[in-house]
């Protein structure tokens, strides 16, 4: 057994964030009974597995909405982070509204969770990195970030002298090409669910390999089947007929194809390499300046 990898939820609402993207509302009601059996599903994987705790990147929107969801994930014993206000990809947004909504988000997760939030990471890990400005901000609420992905510690070191932010932490989530010329694939989310384990198993050790501790992220619609956040065509409509059916199938590939074998799969890597828990209480294996 290796040293074990960080387990780590996106805890997000796909279907209000899916239609906010869309232009289909700006906010409206979260599908909270789907929020609700997404976590108990993910807190039965843990508790299977060691009773092991795992970090929930949760987004502020949730914990204003559902502040007592927020606060079973605290009450029992898992840390909640910030995964933004709303999951907007903040790299087309200002510096300012950046640090309005990053602010936004923190104070209604501590309010829900009872406990001061240490964690950030960008949904679909957008943030700006070209410009400091964005970095700045995270780094002036949060203790560490868990957006910057890579292959090296000396990359991520790298980073954060070009931002700027000597007090961060950083959890780099391990990425690398899967072959030369090819994006870099994350260990975690569609790229999980569409990998072969041995796949999985050789991030892992890669990461290991490169001294960085792995992060494996996954999102409460991943480890469902029933379809809970899917939007349906009635709700896409407004599309237009086209785009609607082009949506709808692109969802019900990415809730659906592949996840069945995900929670198995999921299940093989931390019975292979044990859970190592959150995020916060490991500051020694993040990655700093200092
Ligand atoms: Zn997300």
């Amino acid at each position: 057994m290796s040293g074990g990898f960080f387990l780590t939820v996106d805890f997000e609402e796909f279907a209000h964030d899916l239609k906010r993207d869309l232009g289909l509302w700006e906010t409206g009601p979260l599908r909270v009974d789907a929020l609700w059996s997404g976590y108990e599903r993910i807190a039965r994987f843990l508790a299977r597995h060691g009773d092991a705790k795992a970090t929930f990147f949760c987004t502020g929107i949730i914990a204003e909405r559902a502040p007592d969801l927020v606060g079973r994930i605290a009450a029992d014993g898992h840390e909640v982070a910030c995964h933004y206000f709303f999951h907007d990809e903040m790299d087309r947004s200002s510096a300012e509204d950046v640090s309005r909504f990053a602010a936004r988000a923190k104070e209604a997760l501590e309010d829900a969770a009872g406990t001061e939030v240490l964690g950030f990471r960008a949904p679909k890990f957008r943030i700006e990195r070209r410009d400091p400005a964005q970095y700045r901000a995270i780094a002036r609420l949060f203790r560490y970030d868990s957006s910057w992905y890579g292959a090296s510690p000396e990359e991520a070191r790298a980073f954060l002298r070009r931002m700027g932010v000597d007090a961060l932490a950083l959890f780099p989530v391990f990425a690398a090409p899967p072959f030369r010329g090819a994006p870099p694939l994350r260990l975690g989310g569609s790229y999980l669910k569409l990998f072969p384990l041995g796949v999985a198993e050789r991030w892992i050790a890669r990461a290991e390999a490169a001294g960085q501790a792995p992060i494996v992220y996954v999102h409460p619609y991943e480890l469902a089947t029933e379809g809970d956040f899917l939007l349906d065509l009635a709700e896409l409509a407004p599309l237009g007929a086209a785009r609607a059916a082009y949506w709808w199938l692109r969802q019900n590939q990415w809730h659906r194809a592949g996840n069945g074998g995900f929670e198995a799969k999921l299940s093989a890597l931390a019975r292979a390499h044990g859970l190592r828990g959150r995020l916060r209480d490991h500051l020694d294996a993040a990655v700093t300046l200092g």
